[in-house]
């Protein structure tokens, strides 16, 4: 039977997730798809952009670990070709891309669908209809489907370490005198505990 959303999501380049008017609207990065793009930009001589540690959990004595940055992009994003209308850094784009116009609430587990999307929009009537099904969103939006699933499970394995790590959720940096990436310090903790344990 055909999808009620009149098929498989095609985006229409119409420039909207690429462009960023606020920071809440930004792209939030693992710490690992944050080095990358700084890397990127490095190589392309753009240097000024920043990124907000956004998911923070820290230990008693003052050791900090971000889980995701926001990257406050302001207006266009740099990998974004404006002639074409087109991401420049396709293959390699975070996943917060990858999954659009599919938005995750990580903290609920809850997936939900951005209204800023041309193509959403367009169909808004009968998605609104269809959503709650999950079979029909995963035959609609198939690769972003499995983006949003990829973030999903990243999650799931940081929050059982944490949990195991004792860690507790920060609302800011402020109190951190050490401060390390999730990965680089789960590989860290692996480590020592490899070390102690034989
Ligand atoms: S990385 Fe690509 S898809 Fe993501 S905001 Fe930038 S241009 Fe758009
Ligand atoms: S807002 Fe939707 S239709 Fe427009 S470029 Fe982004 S994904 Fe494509």
């Amino acid at each position: 039977m055909k999808a009620e959303f009149g098929g498989r999501f095609s985006c229409l380049h119409c420039l909207h997730c690429c462009y960023f008017k606020a920071d809440v609207e930004a792209p939030t990065l693992f710490p690992w798809e944050k080095r990358r793009i700084e890397e990127t930009l490095k190589k392309g001589a753009m240097t000024s952009h920043k990124f907000e540690p956004i998911l923070i959990y820290g230990s008693e004595d003052g050791v900090c670990v971000v889980v995701l940055y926001r990257w406050l992009i302001k207006g266009f994003c740099p990998f974004f070709n404006l002639r074409e209308k087109v991401c420049t850094i396709h293959d390699d784009k975070p996943l917060a891309c990858r999954m659009y116009p599919l938005l995750l609430d990580i903290t609920g587990h809850k997936l939900s669908i951005s209204l800023s999307c041309d193509w959403i929009r367009a169909k808004k009537d009968v998605i609104r209809t269809s959503f709650n099904n999950i079979n029909k969103i995963k035959e609609v939006f198939p690769t972003e489907f499995q983006a949003a699933l990829e973030v999903l499970s990243y999650i799931e394995n940081v929050k059982r370490f944490i949990k195991g790590a004792g860690l507790i959720q920060k609302s800011s940096m402020a109190g951190c005198r050490r401060v390390y990436d999730i990965d680089e310090y789960m590989e860290r903790f692996d480590g020592i505990w490899k070390e102690e344990n034989g």
